[in-house]
């Protein structure tokens, strides 16, 4: 058997490799490193891609992220509310730029922003929601818009883990995950649906206003050369990235293609098992749906129910089988996020979570004979205890 990875970025180079050299080989040639042809075909490549009207290239998804709330015009003191079971990045540039986090508890099926509790801390203050579409599946973004539009606020998307996943509306339409809110970020971290080989990150809107905006504050509050409008940032994808992202995007939907029949046999192997949860697939699709995109397993995570979560751990990481535990420590419980207005009785679903998720190797290149082995010492190892 093949050395189970967390995430075979090797494998799947190696499926690729004559596209991502010429890419590569095809900057060096020219030296446009910063700003060169590449970048600019990416970012049409993706609009066309994921339906959108602008794509906004930068250099990481925290950046993204930052940069779409200043492109809001946020201020010190506006309150911006977010799910409290997510990767830190999400709270990191709300407190940076002087906002006020408000965090928030999620679904424990879904692990997404629970919307009642979203409705339950809008203020006045109030002027972002940042729903974070956890581990590859959209938050329930149909009732989050419908919320939003009552009061009046923004709606960010945190797409950095969901990008190619399908958003189904009630009606049966559908769009891309970061299509759905006002404006969106997203990640090109090596280990993401599509990652580049470095940093990389892309900000989307389909409003041309605040597009304008968003593209001179990337480059240092810019909109005329040596002009500075406004206060901005120097956030770049660089064009080695952009030449590798190209090569990579026409993949993208056979990438995640091949993450879903790995989850499909993760969860027929964990069917029935009392004390295992697989990960649920909330979507609008009728259930006879046969290929479901709403979901592309950025990570495929179960719920330990028995309180073997952290022996789990030990135990597959001694037979090989490295995992991952995403997130071990809640947000509103992270030293540099505690704040008195905080309950523990608003926290009961993060606060369990915690305790019982385990993420398993999820890839590309999975194969059936490493899916069975891992299903094996899981469901052995949770039964005995
Ligand atoms: C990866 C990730 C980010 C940050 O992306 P970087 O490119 O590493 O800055 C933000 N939010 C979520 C949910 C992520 O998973």
């Amino acid at each position: 058997m093949r050395k189970i990875q967390m995430v075979d970025l090797q494998g799947q180079y190696n499926g690729i490799k004559e596209e991502v050299n010429k890419a590569i080989e095809e900057v060096l040639t020219t030296s446009a490193y910063i700003n060169g042809p590449q970048v600019k075909a990416f970012q049409s490549e993706l609009e066309a891609y994921l339906g959108v009207k602008h794509v906004i290239p930068c250099a990481n998804g925290t950046d993204a992220l930052q940069i779409c709330m200043m492109g809001l015009g946020l201020k010190p003191g506006d309150e911006v509310i977010t799910a409290d079971f997510t990767f830190a990045a999400t709270v990191e540039v709300i407190a940076l730029l002087g906002l006020t986090p408000v965090l928030v508890d999620v679904e424990p099926d879904s692990f997404n922003i629970d919307i009642a509790a979203v409705e339950k801390a809008i203020t006045p203050k109030t002027k972002a929601i940042v729903p974070v579409h956890l581990f590859g599946q959209c938050a329930n973004m149909e009732a989050l818009m419908a919320l939003a539009e009552k009061h009046g606020l923004y709606v960010i998307e945190d797409n950095a883990q969901a990008i190619g996943a399908n958003y189904i509306f009630k009606d049966g339409s559908k769009r891309k995950s970061g299509t759905l809110g006002h404006v969106a970020s997203t990640s090109f971290f090596p280990s993401k649906n599509l990652g580049c080989y470095g940093d990389g990150g892309a900000i989307f809107t389909n409003d041309d206003e605040l597009a304008h905006t968003l593209r001179g504050m990337v480059n240092h509050g810019m909109y005329e050369r040596y002009h500075h409008d406004v206060v901005g940032v120097n956030s770049r994808l660089d064009s080695i990235q952009a030449g590798v992202l190209r090569a990579k995007l026409p993949h993208l939907d056979t990438y995640n293609a091949k993450r879903q029949m790995a989850a499909a046999k993760y969860d027929m192997a964990f069917a029935g098992q009392e004390h295992i949860v697989v990960p649920a697939k909330k979507t609008n699709c009728d259930k006879t749906c046969t290929a479901c995109t709403c979901h592309v397993y950025h990570q495929y995570t179960l719920r330990i129910l028995n309180g073997t979560r952290d022996a789990l751990v030990q135990h597959l990481n001694e037979n090989n089988v490295p995992c991952g535990v995403y997130y071990p420590i809640p947000l509103h419980r992270q030293k540099a996020y505690v704040d008195d207005r905080y309950n523990e009785a608003d926290f009961t679903v993060t606060n369990q979570l915690v305790q019982e998720v385990i993420s398993l190797p999820m890839h590309t290149e999975l194969d059936d004979e490493q899916i069975k082995y891992i299903t094996d010492l899981v469901i052995n190892f949770v039964n005995k205890h």
